[in-house]
């Protein structure tokens, strides 16, 4: 295994220890390892300042944490070139079409994809593909929109033919079956909210009685 794909199989073996979409935790760990990155090292890099005012700044999502950033300099340099560009469009009156992509969206749909490529190329035999299937099926496994770009994956990204036809089998049973599973504890919780149900409510273990926070996360992906 090359040494990239190494780190890419620690990684998600040590995510896939932990609750939840393993995919959507290295991510979270890695916009804002990036974020603290840019704002340290790259606030004067010009290349990264050029990037950052095309898109406007952050999203809105990603700009969260600024106002808690230990670096408040480096916040304002960011900052600085926004509002400037904003003035200036308050004052033509001009709607604000920033026509780049926020920096960190773009970061995080290159990981995604650098490990969904991973992952799909997992089928071998391998010690470590091994090793990778056992802690990734005794894992949440992958939310909704992580295993529906798995599938989806063009056969530009992820090799010819398409993806669908080079899934491997221990990914696609795995995650389908934790979906019908998913499926079917949800129908059974609706059923027994009925009224005159409560007893066998009751009886539903808790991870049953809140099924519906798991499902709203796994659709959701982006994790807690
Ligand atoms: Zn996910
Ligand atoms: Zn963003």
């Amino acid at each position: 295994m090359p040494v990239d794909k190494h780190i890419n199989f620690f990684e998600l073996a040590k995510a896939a220890e932990k609750p939840g979409c393993p995919l959507c935790r290295i991510i979270n760990d890695r916009a804002e390892r990036y974020i603290d990155n840019m704002l340290f090292e790259h606030v004067a890099d010009r290349g990264f300042r050029a990037i950052h005012r095309e898109a406007g700044g952050f999203c809105a999502f990603h700009s969260k944490g600024l106002s808690a950033f230990r670096d408040g300099l480096a916040v304002a340099i960011l900052g600085r070139d926004i509002l400037e560009d904003r003035i200036s469009a308050f004052e033509k009156n001009k709607a604000w079409n920033p026509k780049g992509r926020c920096p960190v969206c773009l970061e995080k749909e290159r990981i995604e994809e650098e490990y969904l490529s991973f992952l799909v190329s997992s089928g071998g035999e391998s010690p470590e593909e091994k090793e990778l299937r056992e802690v990734f099926t005794a894992s949440d496994g992958l939310c909704a929109p992580h295993y529906g770009r798995l599938l989806e994956g063009s056969p530009r990204k992820f090799g010819r033919g398409g993806n669908r036809s080079i899934t491997p089998i221990w990914l696609k049973q795995f995650h389908e079956n934790k979906f019908r599973s998913l499926l079917e504890r949800t129908s059974r919780f609706i059923e027994l909210s009925a009224y005159g149900r409560q007893e066998e409510f009751a009886k539903l273990s808790e991870e049953d009685q809140l099924v519906w926070k798991e499902l709203a996360l796994s659709l959701r992906g982006g994790g807690e």
